[in-house]
């Protein structure tokens, strides 16, 4: 990536980035926002369209009661308060996706405010305060595509206008690049646990705009930020603020001036373009909607909703360790979905050793899924045959070899491991004479080794464990195999 290294190290150290980022969530209503049409992706342009969402004259929206459950289950789930009594606004602004020319938002009484989101730093866990988060409207999709040699075409998909979003604005409480990476995997792992948006990037559910600015260090007041839009994975916004803050440091060291304005990330070149200034604010002549009436949950409804809470992933990271004897590394890859944090936890229910069936996941199966390109959930061994091999290895009746191989093989033919096994049930030598043939050949060509052991050095029969292993061609069972070969070097 070209970004450019202008600035010297000790310049960028004279000055402290600030950021605050403003995150657009599509909910995952089977409907839109206030008209009964499909909340669906991808559908033929213009055909989930309806008058009241296509802003045709007299049309009136009727609002969408589980966007107002999700909105409030995500409001909770980021410690925000929920107001009893919010109001929807409308936001006017001229585009030609947006054919009622105002999107229905919330704007002064917003739905919630006052959260927060704990992040990982070097130096301990951050807060991040919530500033707000409010109910709103989609626009629609203008596609711009330059087919024709000389002239750009632009279409209109309207499919998208009234789908239901929840903007989440953050206080300008971010300091680095890493901290606007970690909220940002914090907040959409809240919000997937939550299971209020698929938060797909690709796909556009989820939308992060990134506010950044600069100010030396030791200067309380903030310095003037620029926006980056148009960033479509969580490493382009680490990357585009990279980028961004070296660039207003440049411009203020160069006896410039920082100016108020949108800019877009360009992820082939690594830099971001200034989009339009924005130096006097927008004025997007808000006024309350007068086709829907306050949005009211009362209190009741409020703790309702919070009854379907489930269990959050720091929560459940922290439960995780202590009822099974996890690492914090082994929970944070247990836990990065829900669904998958649940199969492991019902496969480690009923294994003998919990923590084997993590240390695999760690060492066997992340490796061999990102080797092979795959999520987690596309795993061809599920959790059931983690579990399984995991026994089977603590039973000393797979070696850590043939455990390997059978992986290899359940992920060559895409097979589960349980299929696998039964299919391959790879030999073992239980037999104590024919392993104690081999450890004697072992001992007899390895005289060094034996010494050390016998002088004190008891880690050594690992060594001789390892070579026996390897002349069975991994095939002699572990259990036994430790056994004989302390008993041989102690005789
Ligand atoms: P605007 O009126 O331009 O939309 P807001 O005050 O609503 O600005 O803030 C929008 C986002 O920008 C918030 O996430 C906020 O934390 C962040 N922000 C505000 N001021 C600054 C600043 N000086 N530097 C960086 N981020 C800022
Ligand atoms: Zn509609
Ligand atoms: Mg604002």
């Amino acid at each position: 990536m070209a970004t450019a290294a202008i600035v010297s190290p000790e310049i960028m150290a004279k000055y402290e980035p600030v950021i605050g980022l403003e995150v657009h969530v599509q909910l995952l209503t089977e409907t839109k926002a206030f008209c009964g049409c499909a909340n669906k992706f991808g559908a033929p342009p213009n055909t989930n369209v309806c008058p009241v969402c296509l802003g045709l004259p007299g049309a009136l929206p009727v609002l969408n009661e589980r966007a107002v459950e999700f909105a409030t289950l995500a409001s909770l789930a980021l410690h925000c308060q929920v107001r009893e009594r919010s109001i929807f606004a409308r936001k006017n602004y001229f585009y030609p996706d947006l054919p009622k020319g105002y999107q229905i938002s919330q704007f002064d009484k917003p739905l919630a405010e006052h959260g927060w989101i704990d992040v990982p730093t070097p130096n301990g866990t951050k807060r991040i305060g919530i500033t707000r988060l409010h109910m709103e409207e989609d626009a629609g999709k203008s596609i711009h595509d330059g087919f024709s040699d000389s002239a750009t075409r632009t279409y209109v998909d309207l499919n998208r206008c009234g789908t239901p979003l929840i903007e989440i604005v953050s206080e300008p409480d971010i300091r680095t690049p890493d901290e606007a990476y970690e909220y940002l995997t914090r907040l959409k792992e809240i919000l997937l646990y939550t299971a209020v948006s698929d938060c797909n990037m690709e796909e556009g559910s989820l939308r992060c705009d990134a506010n950044v600015s600069v100010r030396p260090r030791g200067q309380e007041k903030f310095g003037t930020k620029a926006e980056v839009k148009n960033v479509n994975s969580f490493r382009f916004i680490r990357a585009a603020l990279e980028y961004e803050i070296e660039r207003q440091i440049d411009v203020i060291e160069g006896g410039g001036r920082v100016v108020q304005e949108t800019r877009l990330w360009n992820a082939n070149e690594g830099r971001t373009y200034s989009m339009r200034s924005k130096e006097q604010a927008h004025d997007y002549r808000y006024f309350p909607e007068p086709d829907l009436p306050p949005l009211i949950v009362s209190s009741i409804r409020r703790a309702e909703i919070a009854q379907q809470m489930p269990e959050l992933p720091e929560a459940r990271r922290a439960r995780m360790v202590a009822d099974y004897g996890l690492t914090e590394q082994d929970a944070q890859t247990l836990t990065a979905t829900r669904a998958f944090a649940d199969q492991f936890e019902a496969a480690a229910k009923t294994a003998k050793s919990p923590r084997r069936v993590a240390n695999l996941i760690q060492s066997e199966l992340t490796s061999r899924l990102k080797a092979a390109g795959l999520e987690l959930e596309q795993s061809p061994i599920s959790m059931k045959g983690v579990a399984q091999a995991a026994d089977l290895a603590e039973e000393g009746k797979l070696s850590s070899k043939q455990l390997k191989q059978l992986f290899d093989i359940a992920f060559e033919k895409s097979e589960d491991f349980p299929v696998v096994y039964e299919r391959e049930k790879p030999q073992q030598i239980t037999d104590a004479s024919e392993i104690e043939k081999m450890i004697d050949e072992v001992i007899a060509a390895n005289p060094k080794q034996v010494e050390q052991y016998r002088g004190g050095k008891k880690t050594v029969a690992a060594f001789f464990v390892g070579q026996v292993m390897k002349a069975s061609k991994g095939q002699a069972n572990p259990g036994l195999l430790n056994e004989l070969v302390v008993r041989k070097l102690d005789s």
